[in-house]
Order: C-alpha cells, then structure tokens, then sequence
C-alpha cells in the first residue's frame, strides 16, 4: 500500500512516498521558492538527484503537478503510474478544537479547516489550497488530514485557558492549542516501544528542539501541557521567535521604536529569539561554535535556551506528578550533545543523570542516562511523515 504525504507551506512543499506494508521510503523531496527565482525540485530516493527548475514554479498546482510527474520520471521515477498511490494524507496546522485526532477528508472536513483561518491565517489557507487541488487530481483517493494540533486536544482547561476575558475564548477561541503534536506524539510512541513498557503507564516529557522549539508533557499516552500556545510563538525562545514575553513589551516597542502592531509581531517571529540575542545567527550550529570561540553573546543566547527548556521539565514533572523520562527530538535534540548536556545540567533533582559519555552521539534513537538514573534520557529522531502516513493508512483502512 503506497501512502503519498504532502506538507504544504506558503512557499514550499515537502513530500514522501512510502511503501506502507514495510513502512519503507520510496522517494522524499521538496519543492522550494515558490512563486519566487530560483524554484527548484529536490528530490532523494535511493540516492540523490536535485533537479533546478529554470522557470518560476508561479503556484502551489504547479508544485504538485510537478512532484507527481517526478513520482512517474522514466530517469528517476519511482512509480509506473500514479494510480499506484493508493491513499494521501495532509498536514494541517490547526485543526482547533473541532479536531481530535486525523479525519478522511469530506466536505464538512474541508468546512471546518476553512474556519480555523482566522486563528491560523499563516499557515491553514496554504494547507487546504494543497488538499484542494490533490482532490480534484486524485478524486477516487482517499485522503487524510492530519493536524499538528490534534495531540494536544487533550490539555485540561486549566493548562488551555489564558487569564483573559473568557467571552474572548467563547468568541474567538483564544485558547492554547499547542503545536508540533504530530512529532511529540511520534517520539512518544516510539519512546513507550523502545522502553518495552505501555504508553499508558508513562509520563514522559518530549522536547521538539528545533528551529522552531516546543516542550511537552505526555501522561499515559496523552498530552496534558504544552508549552506553545494560540500560535506558534508562545513558550520557548527559538531560532527567530521570542517565546514567552510580558504582553506589556508590545505596546512599549510599538510606542518607542513607532511601530505597528503587524510590524512589531514580524519582529517577535523573525528578528527575535537566539538570532535577536546572539546578533549573530539563528542556527545553533553557528552560536555553538562562536561560544567556543568566546563569543558572549552567541553563549548567553545558549544559556537562556536550555535554561528554559529546563525550567518547562520541572514544572512539566510538577503537573505531571512525576516522570519516567525525557526524550529530545529535532534538528538541535537529535544532534547537539552540547545542549542535551547544558540542558540536563541540574536535573539531579529529578532524578534525571545524563552519562556524558553514551550522550556524544548524532542522529540516533539512543538512550544517554546513567544506569543508575531514575529518569530515563533518549534521543529519538523525528519523522513526522512517518506519522502522517501510518494515521492515514490507520483511516484508510478503517472507512477506506
Ligand atoms: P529543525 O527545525 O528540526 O530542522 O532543526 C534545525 C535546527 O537544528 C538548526 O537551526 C540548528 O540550530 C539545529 N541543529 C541541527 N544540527 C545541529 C548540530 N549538529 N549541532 C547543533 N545544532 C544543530
């Protein structure tokens, strides 16, 4: 059974093939510019190809147009036919509250997505715009939308609600929603699998560390706090977000920097968090290596990271009554033993002891605590794809 995902961005699209029966990677690729110079498809199956497109990809139909005629390339194809894709499943951003877990898309489906533009006008009208044309191309296929908020729809009111007026929830949704739950709840999973023990016994911490950053809370299977909020920039500092702030700092910027309130939100998600601090870069790789080279603001951006990241774990044990263990995913998680390190610092107190030998490792599923730890550390490498295409062909074969 052959599942095709697709992940569209405002100028992006990424996409994986795979073989569902042996969850194997057929072909992976992404389309990128769109509708700017230099569009190009990239493509990694088996081994790598990168095709440049000379012309201008003008448009999303023209992306995924694209990317089906590479699925079928008589060079690099990896299909006969595309009739041999046999179900396709979306990500959505925000499925609200509507949504619970992932839905075979329908009318009604496509309704509801539409009305959670208004809390997530960045991201949902891309999604759907992608979900659109894939029917009216594949109109016999069964297609799935899975949303990156849906995990955390199980957040108690009393971890979801701000301190705001509650007609503003009632009338708006102003609630947090929390996102990244496709990977928190890909770690999880796999987390319980290789710790031999149920999800339903468990409380696990996940820390998503990547450009953007988001920690967890996961008790017996389901999420019950999360440090991202209404949108994607609330929680921790992150490559170019600032996280969590006193709301008061908006109307003070706006008034001493003769802002609008637009320009002031592009600052807080492009021009803030490690790059604002650091004044050097977003990446961690780069602020890494200044550090080494005594650069002291590259180290403080560091700092204030993985002191936040450590204060959202012992306030996350704290509602959880308890913890078993930690798992660090994404770019960062999976590949800098320095912040696993710097992050795990302290967390004695919790029982959690980092062994800094086993911890010197890159892009692996991996334990690093201590034998005699009573908090077991893992890092576990995301696939969000992954996870996408087990819940579409879970639903394709439930209402297929
Ligand atoms: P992601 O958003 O999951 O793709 O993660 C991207 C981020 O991971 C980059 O911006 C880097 O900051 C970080 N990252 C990736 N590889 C490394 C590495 N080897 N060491 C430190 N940070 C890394």
């Amino acid at each position: 059974m052959k599942v095709l995902v697709i992940n569209c961005g405002s100028s992006s699209i990424k996409f994986q093939l795979l073989e569902m029966e042996t969850e194997q990677l057929l072909v992976k690729g992404q389309i990128e510019r769109i509708g700017m110079d230099g569009s190009r498809l990239k493509l990694q199956g088996k081994q790598e190809y990168v095709i440049e497109v000379k012309h201008t990809i003008p448009d999303h139909r023209t992306g995924i147009q694209l990317l089906l005629d590479s699925l079928t390339d008589t060079n690099y194809g990896v299909i006969d036919s595309l009739s041999e894709i046999d179900c396709i499943g979306h990500r959505v951003v925000h499925g609200g509250e509507k949504f619970t877990e992932a839905v075979v898309i329908t009318d009604e489906v496509i309704k509801t997505i539409s009305s959670c533009i208004m809390i997530a006008p960045l991201h949902n009208p891309v999604n759907l715009e992608g979900i659109k044309i894939c029917l009216e191309l594949f109109p016999q296929v069964v297609q799935v939308a899975v949303f990156d908020t849906a995990f955390h729809q199980t957040l108690p009111e009393t971890a979801y609600l701000y301190g705001l007026p509650y007609e503003l929830y009632i009338k708006y949704g102003i609630r947090r929603y929390g996102f990244h739950g496709i990977s928190h709840q890909y770690v999880t999973n796999t987390l319980a699998q290789k710790m031999g023990r149920p999800l339903e016994e468990l409380k696990i911490i996940t820390c998503h560390l990547g450009n953007g950053a988001s920690v967890d809370a996961v008790k017996y299977g389901r999420s019950i706090d999360t440090s991202m909020g209404f949108t994607p920039l609330e929680g921790l500092i992150m490559g170019t977000r600032s996280g969590e702030i006193d709301p008061a700092i908006i109307p003070f910027i706006m008034e001493q920097e003769d802002m609008t309130g637009k320009q002031v939100y592009r600052y807080l998600n492009s021009k803030s968090g490690i790059l604002g601090l650091s004044g050097l870069s977003s990446d961690f790789r780069d602020l890494e290596s200044a550090a080494r080279f005594g650069d002291t603001r590259a180290q403080l951006a560091i700092d204030v990271f993985a002191y936040q990241v450590k204060k959202y774990i012992g306030s996350y044990v704290v509602s959880m009554g308890g913890l078993d263990a930690i798992v660090f995913t994404a770019g960062l998680g999976e590949n800098s033993p320095y912040m696993r390190a710097k992050i795990c610092d302290g967390l004695e107190v919790i029982g959690a002891k980092i062994d800094l030998r086993k911890n010197e490792i890159r892009g692996e599923d991996a334990q690093v605590n201590k034998d005699d730890s009573d908090v077991e550390l893992w890092t576990i490498l995301t696939n969000e794809e992954l996870m996408i295409a087990r819940e579409t062909k879970r639903l394709f074969e439930q209402y297929g």
